[in-house]
């Protein structure tokens, strides 16, 4: 998967108010079946004729990314949710032992790993917390030294005795490292990192689970973490993915979310969105669709 080719990157950006927030992916777009990563089907996702090109297949497979959010706010930049990592034994064929330039394709973009201040994590599911640490002769690191990794309390204590899909692997080599490194500051929910980004609470995907909030000058914009993983769910707000601890709360909390922000002028930053990954929730009869933003 190693990149080696010499070209120039450009990643996506978005200005809301003051704050600047960059795009960085780790691997190219995913194509997959719906019901590897969703509670629904092909024929469900061929019904909304206005998921493709971006975010579905004519086939009806669906698009999704795997990327970080770096924002820039208040002097601060702020790494959320680092995805998969390097190196990392995992038992999803996707994950497993990942070798990627995302190290490299962060510092091209200007964010060399030891300028990251904060690390935040909607929660601590494998593709969003992995490149907390790197793997340097045989041991496990912090791979943005000089940052305080910001966990919910409450997502923390169920990652430590979370026996789910990979969860140990990942407790092991991503999460305790920088624990004992003393790297780690456990946040109660709506922590407010300054006065324009704080953590919302947003259960049912994980207990803990919270998205990150932006606000500046009038402007806001919010990191979705996996309280939605695709668009399909904007229209199909019933639909949760196939690893929700608690479905019936993931629904509420979507359909809360896709409520508060419909007709606003906030931008939805979609965690696993492919392209234009930015989008703004417009209603559609009793549901939802969007627009890029
Ligand atoms: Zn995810």
């Amino acid at each position: 998967m190693t990149n080696n080719k010499a070209t120039t990157l450009t990643f996506k950006k978005w200005q809301v108010g003051d704050v600047t927030v960059t795009r960085v992916l780790e691997m190219d777009p995913l194509t997959i079946a719906p019901e590897w990563l969703l509670k629904t089907d092909v024929e469900t996702v061929k019904k909304h004729a206005w998921l493709k090109p971006n975010f579905a297949t004519e086939e009806g497979q669906i698009i999704v990314n795997i990327q970080a959010f770096i924002i820039e706010a208040g002097g601060l930049k702020i790494m959320v949710d680092p995805c998969i990592g390097n190196d990392k034994p995992r038992e999803s064929p996707l994950f497993a032992m990942h070798k990627g330039p995302f190290l490299e394709h962060l510092t091209q973009a200007g964010f060399p790993p030891e300028s990251i201040d904060i690390v935040l994590c909607t929660h601590l599911h494998v593709d969003h917390v992995g490149w907390s640490t790197r793997l340097v002769e045989g041991k496990w690191v912090p791979t943005f030294p000089n940052a305080r990794y910001l966990f919910a309390r409450v997502e923390y204590e169920n990652a430590k005795v979370d026996k789910g899909p990979e969860a140990e692997a990942t407790y092991l080599d991503s999460i305790k490292p920088v624990v004992d490194a003393g790297l780690v500051t456990l946040v109660e929910f709506d922590h407010h990192i300054n006065d324009e980004v704080w953590i919302d609470s947003t259960p049912g995907h994980t207990a803990g689970h919270c998205c990150i909030h932006i606000s500046s000058k009038g402007q806001e914009a919010l990191i979705t973490g996996d309280m939605m993983h695709h668009p399909v769910q904007i229209c199909e707000p019933d639909v949760c993915s196939t690893f929700c601890a608690d479905q019936d709360q993931a629904r509420r909390t979507r359909k809360s979310f896709l409520g508060k922000y419909s007709g606003t002028s906030a931008v939805v930053l979609g965690t696993h969105f492919a392209e234009p990954t930015g989008v703004r929730v417009t209603p559609h009869g009793d549901v939802w669709r969007v627009e890029e933003a």
